[in-house]
Formats: C-alpha cells, sequence, structure tokens
C-alpha cells in the first residue's frame, strides 16, 4: 500500500493507515484491480474510489464510519454491488471509498413458524435459497430477476422488487439495524426495545416509524434486517398468456388490475413486449441486418416467426390450495377471453409429462419439447422464488460472442441501462409511457425493450432497457443520450421513476418543502455529509 499512498493527500493517507490499523491491512483495498472493479458499471461512469473496505462486522462498519467521519472522507455502501443497470457497485460522487459488506454474511435468525430470516448484507438470494432448500423448502423467499449473487438487503435498499405475493420486498421487511453517519447504530421497529417479543414481526413499533428513511437515500447503512418469508403453498401454477397487438392492451390491463383487485392474482404479473422476450432466446442478428441498427422490420419479423414471439407476453404465478388455484384459474380464463392470443397453465405435474413425452412429441410435431422446458424453467423458477442467472444473460444481447457461464455485465463492457417509471393500471397511462419508450429508444437506434410489474393492484413499474456493447464507439454516448432524452419525455407527461440510476444523481430533491425537510433530515443525521451523498437525497 505504501507505493499507492504517495500520490494522496494527507487526509486520506491518514484515514486509509487508521483503517487498515482498525481492520486489518488485507480489509482496506487499494490496488488498480480492486478500485476498476468498483469504478465500473454497465455505462459509462467517471467517478473513481480511493479504497475499497471489507468490514467483517458491524462493530467494524461503526468504526469504518467514525473514521471516514473523522477525516472527512465521503463513504458509500454496497452489499454485494450488483446494482447492474442503475450503478452496480459506482459511489454517486467523486472520491468516495467504498463499504463493501459482503463478508457480513450470516443469515443470523430463521423462524420456520412465523416464516422469517434475518440477515446480514452479504447474504444473497442464491445464499438464502439454498439455506430454505436444505430445510425442506416449506418457506419461500421472493427473488429478483437479478443474479443468485445479488444481495437481499442491496435489493430492498433500492425498493427493488420480485415474482410472488412478496414482490414488493420492501414491504416484506422490519427490524432494521442501522449505523448512522455518526457511527451509532439504532434498531427500527420494536427492535429498539430490549428484549421485545415482537422485534421481528411488526413492522412499525410505537411512535413514528423510520424505516422509510433508510431506502433509497443514503441516510444510513442497513447492517442487518428481518425479510417475511412466504409459506410454500399447497398448490401452485404458473399461467402464461400472449397479446396478439397492442390493440389489446387496455382490455388485458384493465382486467389484471381487476383480478388484482380482487386478490385472485396476488402475484406480481409481467408484460414483456416482443424486443424484451427476443433477449432471451437468441441475441443480435449482427449477420442478417449486415450491421444496421435497430433491427430492420422484415428481420424482425422473420425472429418473430422464428422464436413465435407475440406483441406481448405475461406471466403470473397463482399461490394458495388446490380449490384456490383452480378457482383463480378459472377467473383468469373468463377475464382474459377474448383479448389474448394464447393463455396456457403450467405446474409441476405438467412439467413432468412433458419430460416423459418430449421424444414422442418430437417424433409427432418435429419440435423440441425438451428445448422449450429448458427455457421455461427459469422463469417458472423465479415465480417460485428460485433465483436465476438467465435474465442477466440478456445485458449481452448485442455483445459479439455467446454470454459466458459467470455472467459479469461489468467485467465484459455489456451495456445496459434501465430507465423506470411508475404507471398507474389504466390502459391509456399504460400505453403512454410504452409509446414514449418506443419513440425515444428507435430515434436512438436502439430495440425498445419494455416490460411492465405488475408489482401492487393499482400501479405497475414500467422497465425500459437500454442494451448496447459498450466495446462499439460512441455506443456510451448514444445510450446515455437516449436515457437523458427518456427520462425527461417520461417526467413531462407525469411518469416518475420509482428508482434512479448512480448517474441521476438528486434530481428529484428540488426547492420545495419536501426536498426542503430532506436536506434539512439529511444535515441533522449526516452533518458532515460523509455518507452516499448525491444518492437520492
Ligand atoms: C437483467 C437484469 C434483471 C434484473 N432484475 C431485477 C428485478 O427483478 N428486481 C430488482 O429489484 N432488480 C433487478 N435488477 C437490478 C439489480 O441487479 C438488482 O436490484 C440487485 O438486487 C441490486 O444489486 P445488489 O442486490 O447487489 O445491491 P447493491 O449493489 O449492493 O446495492 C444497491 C444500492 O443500494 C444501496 N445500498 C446497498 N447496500 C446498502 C446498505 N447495506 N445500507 C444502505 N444502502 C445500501 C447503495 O446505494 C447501493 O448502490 C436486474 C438487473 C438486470 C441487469
Amino acid at each position: 500500500m505504501a507505493d499507492l499512498l504517495l500520490d494522496r493527500p494527507p487526509r486520506l493517507v491518514d484515514a486509509l493507515q487508521a483503517w487498515s490499523h482498525r481492520l486489518g491491512p488485507e480489509a482496506v483495498l487499494t490496488s488498480n484491480a480492486a478500485l476498476a472493479e468498483v469504478q465500473t458499471a454497465t455505462f459509462a461512469t467517471t467517478h473513481r474510489v480511493h479504497a475499497v473496505l471489507r468490514p467483517r462486522s458491524r462493530e467494524e462498519v461503526q468504526a469504518s464510519v467514525r473514521i471516514a467521519d473523522e477525516y472527512a472522507i465521503p463513504l458509500y455502501p454496497v452489499s454485494a454491488g450488483k446494482n447492474w443497470g442503475f450503478g452496480s457497485s459506482v459511489p454517486s460522487r467523486d472520491g468516495c471509498v467504498v463499504l463493501h459488506l459482503g463478508r457480513l454474511n450470516r443469515i443470523v435468525a430463521y423462524d420456520e413458524d412465523l416464516a422469517y430470516v434475518t440477515v446480514e448484507p452479504g447474504v444473497t438470494q442464491g445464499q438464502l435459497h439454498e439455506f430454505l432448500r436444505q430445510r425442506g423448502g416449506r418457506l419461500w423467499l421472493d427473488a429478483s430477476g437479478s443474479t443468485p449473487e445479488s444481495s437481499l438487503i442491496g435489493n430492498v435498499a433500492e425498493r427493488g422488487v420480485g415474482f410472488t405475493p412478496y414482490a414488493d420486498h420492501f414491504s416484506h421487511v422490519c427490524d432494521l439495524e442501522v449505523v448512522l453517519p455518526g457511527g451509532e447504530y439504532i434498531r427500527t421497529g420494536f427492535g429498539r426495545f430490549d428484549g421485545a417479543a415482537a422485534a421481528a414481526v411488526h413492522r412499525y413499533g410505537v411512535g413514528p416509524a423510520l424505516d422509510g428513511l433508510f431506502a433509497q437515500s443514503g441516510l444510513g447503512i442497513i447492517t442487518r434486517m428481518t425479510l417475511w418469508l412466504m409459506p410454500a403453498p399447497e398448490a401452485f401454477q404458473a399461467c402464461y398468456f400472449n397479446l396478439a397487438d397492442d390493440g389489446h392492451l387496455d382490455a388485458v390491463i384493465g382486467a389484471l388490475r381487476s383480478l388484482k383487485l380482487d386478490g385472485t392474482l396476488r402475484g406480481a404479473v409481467h408484460l414483456y413486449n416482443t424486443a424484451s422476450v427476443l433477449t432471451s432466446y437468441t441475441q443480435f442478428p449482427y449477420a442478417a441486418t449486415k450491421g444496421s441498427m435497430p433491427i430492420e422490420a422484415d428481420v424482425y419479423r422473420r425472429l418473430c416467426q422464428k422464436w413465435d414471439l407475440a406483441a406481448w407476453h405475461g406471466s403470473v404465478g397463482m399461490y394458495g390450495s388446490r380449490n384456490q388455484v383452480h378457482e383463480a384459474r378459472r377467473r383468469v380464463r373468463k377475464a382474459l377471453a377474448g383479448h389474448v392470443s394464447k393463455l396456457e397453465f403450467l405446474d409441476d405435474r405438467r412439467l413432468r409429462l412433458s419430460r416423459l413425452l418430449q421424444w414422442p412429441y418430437r417424433r409427432l410435431t418435429g419440435r423440441n419439447l425438451s428445448e422449450i422446458i429448458q427455457a421455461t424453467l427459469p422463469g417458472y423458477g423465479l415465480l417460485r422464488g428460485v433465483p436465476t442467472d438467465t435474465p442477466s444473460r440478456r445485458t449481452y444481447w448485442r455483445k459479439h460472442g455467446m454470454p459466458p457461464a459467470d455472467v459479469n455485465p461489468d467485467r465484459d463492457r455489456c451495456g445496459f441501462i434501465w430507465c423506470t417509471s411508475a404507471v398507474p393500471l389504466v390502459g391509456h397511462h399504460v400505453r403512454a409511457v410504452v409509446d414514449t419508450a418506443r419513440a425515444v429508444l428507435s430515434a436512438h437506434q436502439f430495440e425498445p425493450q419494455v416490460s411492465l410489474n405488475l408489482i401492487t393492484d393499482r400501479c405497475a413499474y414500467c422497465m425500459i432497457a437500454i442494451v448496447y456493447d459498450r466495446d462499439m464507439p460512441r455506443a456510451d454516448l448514444r445510450a446515455s443520450r437516449c436515457h437523458a432524452q427518456l427520462n425527461d419525455e417520461l417526467r413531462h407527461r407525469g411518469y416518475y421513476p420509482y428508482r434512479l440510476g448512480v448517474q441521476d444523481g438528486q434530481p428529484l430533491v428540488g426547492d420545495d418543502p419536501y426536498g426542503g425537510l430532506l436536506r434539512k433530515l439529511k444535515d441533522a443525521i449526516d452533518p458532515n455529509d460523509i455518507l452516499a451523498t448525491d444518492r437520492y437525497v
């Protein structure tokens, strides 16, 4: 470390020595390789990082924060740093030290009767899934579509989402342990009282509830959290449907809203447009388009025919007793009749049957059923809380060459930017966002990859992905211009993002009273401005 310290300001040199002394030298990384990793996202970023700290316990997190405060060095916490499409591990401002919490990776409590688990930030969704599987799979987590290596707490800190009835992740956690910028720590809800029996099972405790302050805020570092788990239902079925064209969107959105509001569909419905489904089957057809981008209409048509793609593909899980699932299926059929071009249901029994019939089926139809089953399994698993790397492969859409087995879009210079919008569950709102996304992305020569996540009963998140190859000349610049224009146009029409990328800074904190209150809170909690500055607040 000595050589590297030579070209650093004295304040930072002193802080690095203090961290090294307190955490041990192996927990303070300053090598070029370590810094390059946390300075790389799936789009262009300019923020440089001075060091990466890897504490092992809450006490070491507190010590790290106190040292940062003493020497006025800004810190940026990440749990696994897989915030792909939103900035990965890259801090929200230049000159930070990244506090990587991956070594706090214990599952500290598990209660099967009350269906909860308490975890540290380094616990990944893959790790929790394996833990639950080893205990008989009686409880399910809600997995996100991100990598199994992503962090449960990191995802909740961003108010991330998944697929099952527990898809709105922040609504299913409580008792946050949070280290504040001064170094002290608090617990939220009943967790703040010694020996409180209901700490892990009640969200608010008594008095003002503070949990919301610590998501999308950078006001504290979450070092522990209780997550509620879903009891494996007696019956489960996946429902898949297609929409032949956009003309059916209004009716289908209306039908799905009713099915969600009346409790028939408790899971999150996902609708994916053709361009986004295509990325899970194949990669950009450079040979067929002779390099022209985005894909021309006739090539597009041929690809859609080849993969049997409709305008929209929907999926949702149905959970409950056998009777409940049977009834849900009946209601879904009735509500979607006449509006969808295909409606299918899948469960474990049908999957087993399909496996048995794959050879006769191939002989009769010439179609490879086993390939279809393989393609279906990851999505089917997500509806049951099984994390998978498959969706992350779509970040390689415009790369030349297949995605590797160990998917890592940061390392492999995959260009991927999420643009999100919260949209009321009404057809004309949904179409307005989809049409805007289509127009802006096409104008910038990107395929408009759009999905709608019906997370709550009244609101969908529209997820728009700008996917490109960072190795192509000026691609980063074109993508960031497209992202900025899309954000502006959506906001102008009243559709605000549900979540920000690290490049967005804090554009939503204005001079209004709400912005003023946020600033007062930040000043009170973090007077020296050392924590995740410019991230949301
Ligand atoms: C193809 C693809 C599919 C995806 N699917 C989904 C999806 O279905 N749902 C979804 O939500 N996301 C999805 N993502 C986005 C992202 O990959 C996930 O949200 C992922 O969980 C975030 O990474 P992480 O969990 O490692 O969090 P981190 O990168 O560790 O953290 C994210 C941010 O939260 C804050 N933070 C992290 N830890 C703490 C802490 N302990 N205390 C305070 N603040 C903290 C920091 O600002 C940090 O930058 C997807 C991305 C891609 C590319």
